[in-house]
């Protein structure tokens, strides 16, 4: 083909400026309000965001910026997303929607539990390295039926075979290494987890460089089903 893979590659995350502002069609594509939200290049400032968000959907605030017609052709151009998030695959907390972003914010990857296999650490690289997002959320929830088959099988059960074994296997560890304190174990494990899972990311050999130079903030995080807020572990 005319395009290589390295002229795709590079065309995904260095473009954008070339991309249309307004529709082709004439002036019907004014852009919304909310299209105006600065993007972040510092992790705190890509926290605030975040946070501001997630204290709409808390209010039922919801703003869904970034979704008109001139957002949808600007990104057509190239991404500029400002925070990766890893989040539970559960359908109840959808990162999109507890933070109130739009399209092109959120470079997000999804596993149950926020397991890390390689294509889950290619992904966050590619988010890191080659868009150059400063932050990282891992983000965990209440009720999370990952950790709690984990807990399952740390309280004796028998262990899920094939690929959902391998997700217990690789929360197993954490809970195990939990302390048990009755009631809360279930939730200490979700909080446990999602911090293991940012601690590994941290002192991953790919991205250990850009969290020490300043560069990448990885952060732990959960999301409470019943309050709709996003509390920060770190
Ligand atoms: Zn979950």
């Amino acid at each position: 083909m005319a395009i290589s893979r390295r002229t795709a590659l590079r065309a995904s995350f260095l473009g954008g400026t070339g991309a249309a502002l307004v529709g082709a069609g004439g002036g019907t594509a004014l852009a919304d309000p909310a299209d105006s939200a600065p993007g972040a290049t510092d992790a705190a400032t890509a926290l605030r965001l975040l946070k501001d968000g997630n204290r709409r959907w808390r209010r039922f605030a919801s703003r869904h910026p970034h979704e008109s017609r001139a957002r949808r052709e600007e990104v057509a151009g190239g991404q500029h997303p400002f925070a990766i998030i890893l989040s539970c695959a559960d359908s109840r907390v959808p990162p999109e929607l507890v933070f109130d972003q739009g399209l092109g914010d959120l470079f997000t990857i999804r596993a149950a539990g926020e397991v890390l296999d390689e294509s889950v650490l290619g992904s966050i690289c590619y988010g890191a390295q080659h868009l150059h997002v400063p932050l990282v959320v891992v983000l965990g929830h209440s009720s999370c039926g990952a950790v709690t088959a984990a807990v399952d099988v740390h309280d004796g059960g028998e262990a899920p075979h094939g690929h959902i074994g391998y997700l217990v296997e690789r929360i197993l560890p954490v809970v195990d290494a939990t302390p048990d304190e009755g009631d809360g174990f279930v939730d200490a494990c979700i909080s446990a987890n999602a911090r293991h899972v940012a601690e590994e990311l941290r002192a991953d050999a790919d991205l250990r460089g850009l969290v020490d130079s300043g560069k990448l903030k990885i952060v732990a995080a959960r999301y409470e089903l019943d309050t709709y807020q996003v509390n920060f572990l770190d």
